[in-house]
């Protein structure tokens, strides 16, 4: 029996329709920007595993680390203890963070470090004697699939069943350049009544709403609001972070700083989970107390693991090489020159950059899930790119240490796919 054929028997795959959904695909290894299946086929991965692995799969150098780290402290419990590789992470990290970030609180994935951002912002005001309860998102946001991260993310037909409860939320447009005056009065009607503890959003982009980007002076003005009238601001950068947009962080282009971020994905470079959420010093003060009931009682078991903070300090000092930050500009060039080809062609509505990130949406209209997107991913599974289009949109994150042929590759399929499919 084949992998594929023996998975049935008992696995249940996330985000899946086990009964449409077509076949899984069995990967035996992957090394560099490829994936190798079970019949020794490759693809280039062109998502970086979910914006995950963007130095490349088993990266040698951080695989040199981390089995060092292995040997030498494989776990410890992170409440009562300290361990090297996290204090080490929290001064290399500190050092390329905002300017006001000065402490960080780790977890395990992306929803996590949502969560957590979302009670230090609502216990940031209960701890000062003030209740509220309510928060403020993007509409099209995706912040995780646990409670609170499901809360703020965009209503959607997939979290239709958890709805009754929910924290309360109130959605805005993001702002568009154009529209900016619009959605700031939009924000500041919400808060009229003092009730909004904080705002979350990704910054620049909205990945699980197809790349879909805004413009980075009207969130910076929402920012800019939101401190001046005492309400958390939450930068989502579980998928922007570590390069994604050219710069180390989405919110280097802003010059409102959030008070709260978090992130995952990127951190670990695709080799183990974890996730952290960053503050300002001015909200852990509002945690540090004689009262033990003010401090934040929050905690996963595998908080700080060793083998995982060390994996992020490897993928922090590859991250900042003048190798990576030249494949990261010469990245954003090849999109910019494929743009220019491309984005006239009458079969594409648009086309948008950020950084790495490129996306193009098709002439069509279809579902998110339908059968056309299921067309669209067989055509680069055979081609051998592992894409994975959003409804009508293709979108390519590809690992920074690609080579300029391999991204043709990648531009190949989606030519051919516009030409046979679309
Ligand atoms: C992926 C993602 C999450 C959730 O992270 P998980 O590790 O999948 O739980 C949260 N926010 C953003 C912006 C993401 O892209």
């Amino acid at each position: 029996m084949t992998l594929t054929e023996r998975d049935k028997k008992h696995l249940w795959h996330p985000l899946t329709q086990h009964k449409t959904h077509p076949e899984t695909i069995a990967v035996k290894k992957a090394k560099g920007v490829f994936l190798y299946d079970e019949h020794d086929k490759e693809y280039i991965d062109g998502i970086s595993s979910w914006y995950t692995c963007v130095y490349g799969h088993c990266n040698d150098y951080i695989l040199e680390k981390v089995q060092q780290q292995m040997r030498t402290l494989d776990q410890v419990v992170f409440s009562g203890f300290t361990h090297e590789p996290a204090v080490k992470l929290s001064e290399e990290l500190i050092k390329i963070l905002p300017y006001n970030q000065q402490k960080l609180f780790f977890s395990d994935n992306g929803s996590t470090a949502t969560e957590i951002a979302i009670k230090m912002a609502l216990q940031y005001h209960f701890n000062q004697g003030e209740k509220k309860n309510i928060l403020v998102a993007f509409e099209e946001g995706f912040h995780g699939d646990t409670f609170g991260a499901m809360s703020v993310s965009g209503l959607s037909v997939y979290n239709g069943p958890f709805e009754d409860f929910f924290i309360t939320v109130k959605r805005i447009p993001v702002p568009n350049g154009e529209n900016n005056d619009e959605i700031l009065n939009q924000l500041k009607k919400l808060t009229g009544e003092n009730k909004v503890a904080g705002f979350i959003f990704e910054p620049l982009v909205q990945g699980a709403a197809a790349m879909k980007t805004h413009d980075a002076e009207g969130l910076d003005k929402l920012i800019q609001f939101c401190s001046e009238n005492n309400i958390i601001t939450i930068a989502d950068e579980v998928m922007t972070g570590f390069g994604k947009t050219g710069k180390y962080f989405a919110t280097d282009y802003l010059s409102h700083k959030p008070d709260i971020m978090c992130f995952s994905k990127a951190l670990t470079a695709g080799l183990v989970p974890m996730a952290i959420t960053s503050c300002s010093q001015k909200i852990y003060d509002a945690f540090y107390s004689d009262e033990m009931s003010k401090g934040l009682f929050h905690g996963h078991t595998y908080t700080a693991n060793p083998i995982a903070c060390t994996a992020a300090l490897a993928g922090l000092e590859l991250l900042q090489s003048d190798e990576i930050q030249e494949n990261i500009n010469h990245i954003v060039k090849l999109h910019q020159e494929f743009n220019k080809k491309i984005k006239s062609h009458p079969k594409i509505a648009s086309t948008r950059q950020c950084g790495t990130i490129y996306a193009i949406d098709l002439n069509v209209s279809i579902q998110r899930y339908g059968k056309f997107r299921d067309k669209l991913f067989n055509h680069f599974i055979e081609n051998g790119v592992f894409l994975r289009p959003l409804g009508r949109t293709i979108y390519i994150s590809a690992p920074y240490i690609i080579t300029e042929k391999q991204m043709f590759k990648i531009y190949q399929a989606i030519d051919s796919a516009i030409q046979k499919i679309v």
